[in-house]
């Protein structure tokens, strides 16, 4: 066949194309397990995150004798029952605390979907699918994490895709996915092909085995810094809620922390080595999946927009903003209980339209073919959701519960709740009307329902391109119904601000420190304690 010379160019760049992809795609892994880094200096640090941990599960189990290693880790070491989340209560975006310090709403980042006003398409920022890869590009440069300061050791990763600066990292994204869909749709035969079924398709034990071995291997090159995620227990409860199969789960991950432990002893690491093991959020089983979007058409004749749960196809985040013209808001979910929602300012020219907080003014006289709507009161009347949260004209917080209402004010000892109708929150008397430091609300707000909810709806709120409202979803229900592929509607969810999601326990382990019992710390206190521990 005679090809016209600058077809032939194509033809053959093309072909260079595809083959030199091809080779890099074959010689990356190979050449991060092999390439040498100056032998690892000084202390080194560990954080197993167990996504999705069960506060009251975990003590059930451990008082049950079902965790043997992780008992024996908190009996020897330090130890809290109330570890307190980021809020929203998310994947990845709840993981920054742990390795820079810094509380999660100072990372750049929203949440794992966030619209991001100042952009000129691309606005939403959804890193769930193949786009996980820009949460690290959307990360401030201002704030240096541990992997960062660790160059030029040896760092490594597994399943994690807040690690910007990593040096070897691992995502075992495909056994993932067979795990968190197993019995569903194609997986179900998958792994009924003879032979290689159960190499192709993993199950949920299968697949953090085959993960603990990658990080064993990792663990022989004394990483300065080892990030190792569990992600069964989340990614079980949102398919199946919790039940037994839950349960197992943990105890498996208890075997595999007390492989890795003895690992770390046999290569002589003991003496340098701090273990962290902690978790991003808590679960909540839900039993309702409702159409929050559905509902504002049908009963306001408002036109919001959700977007897709997950990018499969492509990698890109490239949507331009002229696909929300005719919209009147966008939803974002994060978690599932919870959302934000962002409204467009219906009194400027596209695109300011998207650009800006809607003014309050507008936000309780929003122009629709009803009439003007106060936005917060309409929420307030859907029976699904708990928290609905909001920017008054003198830029206080407002947190409304149903008709209950409150104001969150800032002053230079502190944050002030001041409930003036109702009390949204159910705070005692002796937490109102009075200002407190962060640490304070910390202690004082440990056994409430909602704790260190304050200073956590401060700081999400004041963070430029917040949603015009955030809520959160009652006990029991999940804010999107049949939003996932494969799934349909989530048996458990988390995002939001109650106890049972925002508390988790956190296991430090710091060559020579004495057994602690502490009662409350934040993420970002861990991060500090692998940052000071590390010497940076
Ligand atoms: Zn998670």
């Amino acid at each position: 066949m005679i090809l016209p010379k600058k077809k032939k160019r194509v033809v053959f760049s093309g072909l260079f194309l595809v083959l030199s992809g091809l080779a890099l795609y074959i010689w990356w892994p190979d050449y991060q397990w092999s390439h040498t880094y100056p032998p690892t200096e000084g202390n080194t640090c560990t954080i197993f995150l167990i996504d999705g941990l069960s506060s009251e599960i975990f003590k059930a189990e451990l008082q049950a004798g079902h965790l043997p290693v992780m008992e024996k880790m908190i009996n020897e070491n330090i130890y809290t029952e109330n570890g307190i989340s980021s809020f929203p209560t998310m994947t990845g975006y709840g993981f920054y605390p742990f390795i820079t310090g810094v509380d999660a709403t100072k990372s750049g980042i929203l949440g794992l979907r966030w619209f991001d006003r100042k952009r000129k398409e691309g606005n939403l920022r959804n890193y769930v699918g193949r786009t996980n890869v820009h949460m690290n590009d959307d990360l401030v440069d201002s704030v240096k994490n541990v992997f960062e300061l660790s160059t030029p050791f040896y760092t490594a990763s597994i399943n994690t895709f807040m690690d910007k600066g990593v040096q070897h990292n691992i995502k075992t994204g495909w056994a993932h996915t067979t795990a968190k869909y197993e019995g569903k749709s194609i997986f179900k035969w998958l792994r009924m092909i003879p032979f290689v079924g159960q190499a192709i398709a993993k199950n949920h034990f299968e697949h953090e085995s085959d993960a603990l071995h990658l990080a064993i291997r990792q663990l022989r090159k004394n990483p300065k810094v080892h990030w190792i995620t569990f992600p069964s227990p989340d990614a079980y409860n949102h398919v199946s809620g919790t039940d037994d199969t839950y349960m197992k789960l943990i105890h498996h991950i208890d075997s595999l922390i007390g492989v890795y432990i003895s690992e770390v002893k046999k290569l002589g690491q003991d003496k340098h080595r701090m273990i962290a093991i902690v978790s991003d959020h808590g679960i909540s089983d839900v039993s309702a999946n409702i159409d929050f979007c559905g509902w504002m058409k049908d009963s306001y004749g408002l036109s919001i927009e959700r977007g897709k749960s997950v990018n499969i196809l492509s990698s890109a985040l490239d949507q331009p903003l002229e696909d929300l013209k005719m919209k009147d808001g966008y939803f974002v979910i994060n978690g599932n209980l919870t959302a934000y929602l962002y409204m467009k300012n219906p009194y400027l020219p596209f695109p300011q339209t998207w650009a800006n907080d809607l003014p309050y003014s507008s936000l309780i006289r929003y122009p629709a073919k009803s009439g003007f709507l106060n936005i917060p009161q309409i929420l307030s009347q859907n029976t699904g959701l708990e928290l609905i949260i909001y920017k008054d004209d003198q830029k206080n917080i407002v947190i409304r519960n149903g008709d209950q209402l409150a104001q969150l004010s800032h002053s230079p000892h502190g944050i002030t709740y001041h409930p003036f109708n109702g009390n949204p929150l159910s705070y005692p008397d002796s937490l109102t009307e009075i200002s407190f430091s962060e640490t304070e609300w910390l202690f004082k707000t440990t056994e409430t329902i909602f704790p260190y909810a304050v200073p956590r709806i401060w700081n999400l709120m004041n963070t430029p391109s917040i949603g015009d409202i955030v809520m959160t979803s009652r006990k029991g229900v999940d804010l999107a119904n049949d939003y996932e592929i494969f799934v349909g509607n989530y048996r458990g969810g988390h995002g939001g601000l109650r106890k049972e999601i925002i508390t988790v326990p956190y296991i430090i382990h710091i060559p020579n420190r004495p057994s602690e019992k502490i009662k409350a710390l934040r993420n970002e206190d861990i991060g500090k304690m692998v940052k000071n521990h590390l010497g940076f």
